[in-house]
């Protein structure tokens, strides 16, 4: 019997291990794919405090050697379903067995939703980007394009046009589904420009991505566009129904939680990037796994 099962091995699940072992409670990681979680896949991080600038596998493979050394388990299990019995003890079923816990965390975090085409994951990390927040300040100064009609890519939009000569905004249709607010401020922005019925056919580029090749849909034509970076926001897949009934999730499948990071089911908690929030960042899921896991030993300790 662990104290605490953590079901996700990326930066929460990691800061919730840290505090727990501190805490003198025994804990076992669960991790699908890779340890780090989407972090991992990042070349380069340059707002996560104490390094300047870290490769995102480093930072990752730093936390996880420091969960490592402070007794964390840790297993390579996909977590498929989590359940409790009268006395309270969780029993977390994964793709291998099964595991005993009286408490458990999921920081099962979010996928970035893809455009789908090969050379996108091909040049992912050189030119092809996910989180504007994050690798926008690389292109200070130069010519951009973005993806996407949403609050995020309305947010990034908003956000890349305060450091980027210029932002080509690709849209669906000639519509956004996002706060009147930020349609109005990105209208309004001059050095945004939108680019509606259009869709990218292709990622150019063969080390680093020097262009779009994009399909106007109204004229049936395709043109190249020339930029040295995209943002791609069409949106995250977290994965939670197999969590159901434990836990609510909200309409796009992100774990209800409160300030404590509880959810509806007393001894189980989320944290990070999979929980319904406003900024999902590494620092906000560090903060959420803090105070999970604090939330856990705090029930434990009861
Ligand atoms: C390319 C890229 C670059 C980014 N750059 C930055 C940056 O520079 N700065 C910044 O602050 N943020 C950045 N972000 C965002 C940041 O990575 C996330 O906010 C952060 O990783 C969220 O951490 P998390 O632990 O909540 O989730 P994740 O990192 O997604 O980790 C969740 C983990 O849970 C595992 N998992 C999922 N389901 C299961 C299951 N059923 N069983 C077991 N394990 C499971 C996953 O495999 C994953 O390893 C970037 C994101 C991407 C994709």
């Amino acid at each position: 019997m662990t104290d605490i099962i953590i079901v996700g091995c990326g930066t929460a699940g990691m800061t919730a291990a840290i505090y727990a072992l501190r805490n003198n409670k025994s804990v076992l990681i669960l991790e699908s794919e890779a340890v780090g979680g989407q972090i991992a896949i990042s070349p380069k991080v340059e707002n996560f405090p104490t390094y300047r600038s870290i490769s995102g596998q480093d930072l990752a493979t730093k936390m996880f050697e420091q969960t490592l050394d402070l007794g964390a388990r840790f297993e390579l299990e996909n977590a498929l379903s989590i359940s409790k019995d009268e006395n309270g003890v969780f029993t977390v079923k994964t793709d291998i067995g099964e595991h005993k816990s009286l408490a458990v965390i999921i920081a099962t975090g979010a996928k970035q939703k893809h455009i789908g085409i090969a050379s996108e994951d091909k040049l992912l990390g050189n030119g092809v980007y996910y989180c504007a927040i994050c690798d926008g300040a690389f292109y200070k100064g130069k010519e951009v394009a973005l993806i996407g009609d949403g609050n995020t890519a309305l947010q990034s939009a908003i956000m890349l046009s305060s450091i980027c000569t210029k932002v080509y905004m690709l849209t669906w249709f000639d519509k956004f589904f996002g706060d009147e607010s930020l349609v109005t401020t990105v209208r309004k922005t001059e050095n945004i420009v939108i680019m509606p019925y259009t869709n990218v056919t292709d990622f150019l580029g063969n080390d680093r991505l020097t262009g779009l090749k994009v399909l106007d849909r109204l004229k049936g034509t395709e043109f190249i566009l020339e930029v040295p970076a995209v943002f791609v926001a069409i949106g995250q897949i977290p994965d939670n129904k197999r969590f159901l009934p434990l836990v609510e999730l909200d309409k796009d499948g992100y774990v209800l939680g409160d300030d404590a990071m509880n959810t509806k089911t007393e001894g189980l908690f989320v944290a990070g990037d999979t929980r319904k929030k406003a900024i999902r960042q590494l620092t906000t899921a560090a903060g959420d796994g803090a105070i999970a896991a604090m939330s856990a030993i705090a029930y434990l300790n009861r």
